[in-house]
């Protein structure tokens, strides 16, 4: 046909998102949600509803699927797995490098082409060519279909290995969370001290600004495992979280994390790193990961 196609199934936030983005652009969107409901506002919209997840997956090549895990897909394709030849499943759901690399193997079994997706976007986000989704799998079948993936997001390709798009991917959003919940429990101590998030929005804004910045100048260092203690030592962090942790724990606030934060610092100090820099500790992470 003229229209340019594509079937979404897992209508969440995103999602939902993800088809009004499509609808959008005057593409014939079919869906198919495990909880059929939320397809209807679509269907008066224009899209397709798929009554089966066999129809869902013969309507079109291109198959989008937009899942809280990799184990809903399973859930979702393992009764149509003989319908799955030939077709090319753009995964935009988390989950481990591993669980997708397994699911690309299982996927390739079927005949079906895979591609591994990490949407760096909130669902208000989708539909702007800022916002970028991660992507790795077959170069060609990306290419193929950059023009319709590009309806959603900008895209950063990065290469061959499934697993490697949902590494970055998990890599930006192990810091995403942690600083979320310690931007929390700085505003539970500034909250039990009578201070309001938006009079305090202004302060961690600051912290965050500063952090690239840092973050440059121990780029080089860390790359070439320089630890060099010039310009602060772990003492010094050490004691320096110590007085997180007291300032939290006097306003009665739950001392987790940053105590967790303490008791690295404590095995870099027990280690004998004491003079070196607080980057050393990522050889401490790296000892306890083993
Ligand atoms: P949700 O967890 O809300 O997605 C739920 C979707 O998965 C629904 O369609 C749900 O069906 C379906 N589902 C879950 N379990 C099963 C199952 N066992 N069988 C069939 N269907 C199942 O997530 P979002 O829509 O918010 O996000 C989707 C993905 O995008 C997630 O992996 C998330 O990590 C990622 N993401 C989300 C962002 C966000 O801000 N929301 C931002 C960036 C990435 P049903 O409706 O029937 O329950």
């Amino acid at each position: 046909g003229s229209r340019s196609s594509v079937t979404v199934i897992g209508l969440g936030p995103m999602g939902r998102a993800m088809v009004s983005a499509f609808l959008k652009r005057g593409y014939e969107v079919t869906v198919w949600n495990r909880t059929s409901s939320k397809a209807d506002e679509f269907v008066s919209k224009g899209a397709i509803r798929a009554s089966t997840v066999n129809e869902a997956l013969a309507s079109n090549e291109l198959v989008i699927l937009s899942l809280t895990d990799y184990d809903s897909m399973y859930a979702i394709l393992e009764s149509v797995s003989e319908k799955l030849s030939g077709k090319v499943i753009v995964n935009l759901s988390s989950d481990s490098p591993e669980k997708v690399r397994e699911a690309a193997k299982w996927l390739n079994e079927r005949r079906a082409w895979h591609l591994t997706g990490g949407v760096l976007a909130s669902p208000s986000e989708i539909g702007n060519k800022e916002s970028i989704t991660l992507y790795s799998g077959p170069s060609a079948i990306f290419e193929a279909h950059r023009k319709t993936l590009e309806v959603l997001t900008g895209t950063d390709y990065k290469g061959e290995d499934p697993g490697l798009a949902m590494l970055y991917y998990q890599i930006q959003i192990d810091v995403f969370w942690t600083v979320m919940l310690s931007y929390l429990h700085a505003l539970a101590v500034a909250r039990a001290n009578g201070i309001t998030a938006k009079q305090f929005l202004p302060y961690v804004s600051e912290i965050l600004f500063t952090m690239p910045k840092l973050l440059e100048f121990y780029t080089p260092r860390v790359d070439s495992g320089m630890y060099h203690g010039d310009v602060e030592k772990l003492a010094m962090g050490l004691a320096s979280i110590k007085h997180v942790v007291h300032t939290s724990k006097e306003a009665g606030v739950d001392a987790s994390l940053p105590a967790a934060v303490l008791d690295v610092f404590k095995r870099g100090i027990a280690s004998g790193h004491a003079d070196d820099s607080f980057t050393i500790l990522i050889e401490i992470l790296k000892m306890s990961g083993a």
